[in-house]
């Protein structure tokens, strides 16, 4: 027997495997969706899956009290625009369905089809509080296929698409120079966010939302974020 405690490595969880989708509901006559990376299927008969969103985000009180969703699965290619948009912006200010190309669904949820390849409709059949989120299971009712291509995974979507590594891997120290610049003194470095590519430029600063010129990235407001997607600064990487 083992008599030490058991640990958690969060490490652990980097190794599972998941895909990006876009999951929208409808309540009185209000659209919203929101991305998520944990639509399971949980049975084959019936078709049944289930998704666990935090308690949150808008469209978790949406599908509570309309008992139903639908999912677009996101293909490899989508824009980080795109995911900015439903990833990092909140129903709450910003008409995210209105940005995009949807059809309307049987269940009266807006189906995505931009960056699509295939969409589900369900209706919840259950619900499990597990602390930060709910997990909603639900039956299928509708599902096609709109295109074929490759699903964009997490781990693509992390290490390719907004080209981050590990800390402890070997490339991490070239791909974050901050401490040279430091060294020489200079905190003018520009920044680009890995969601949109938006670069933020600390001679310009950002004064639509009242950052003078001249400030350095590293004096914005913790809770300053992307202005054309809304990530936040940790989502920020030194230009090189
Ligand atoms: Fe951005």
């Amino acid at each position: 027997m083992n008599a030490q405690s058991p640990e958690i490595n969060l490490e652990a969880f980097w190794s599972l495997t998941y895909g990006l989708c876009v999951i929208t509901s409808h309540l009185e006559g209000k659209l919203n969706g929101q991305i998520v990376n944990s639509v399971i299927q949980v049975t084959a008969e019936p078709s049944r899956i289930a998704v666990s969103i935090s308690k949150n985000n808008f469209t978790h009180d949406y599908i509570a009290q309309s008992g139903v969703f639908a999912v677009s699965v996101l293909e490899e290619s989508t824009p980080m625009t795109f995911i900015g948009l439903f990833g990092f912006k909140s129903g709450r200010d910003t008409d995210k369905l209105s940005q995009v190309s949807y059809k309307n669904g049987f269940t009266g949820c807006p189906l995505v089809t931009e960056n699509t390849l295939s969409l589900f409709e369900a209706k919840v059949i259950g619900q499990v509080d597990v602390g930060t989120h709910t997990l909603f299971i639900a039956d299928v009712v509708h599902a096609e296929v709109l295109r074929q291509g490759n699903p964009l995974t997490y781990a693509y979507y992390q290490q390719i698409k907004k080209g981050k590594t590990p800390k402890n891997a070997s490339t991490y120290q070239q791909r974050a120079p901050i401490g040279e610049t430091e060294k020489q003194g200079k905190n003018m470095a520009q920044y680009r966010c890995t969601i949109c590519g938006y670069l933020y430029d600390p001679t310009r600063g950002d004064p639509d939302n009242g950052v003078p010129p001249g400030t350095p990235f590293e004096e914005l407001p913790e809770d300053w974020v992307c202005p054309v997607c809304g990530a936040p600064k940790e989502e920020f990487i030194i230009e090189s």
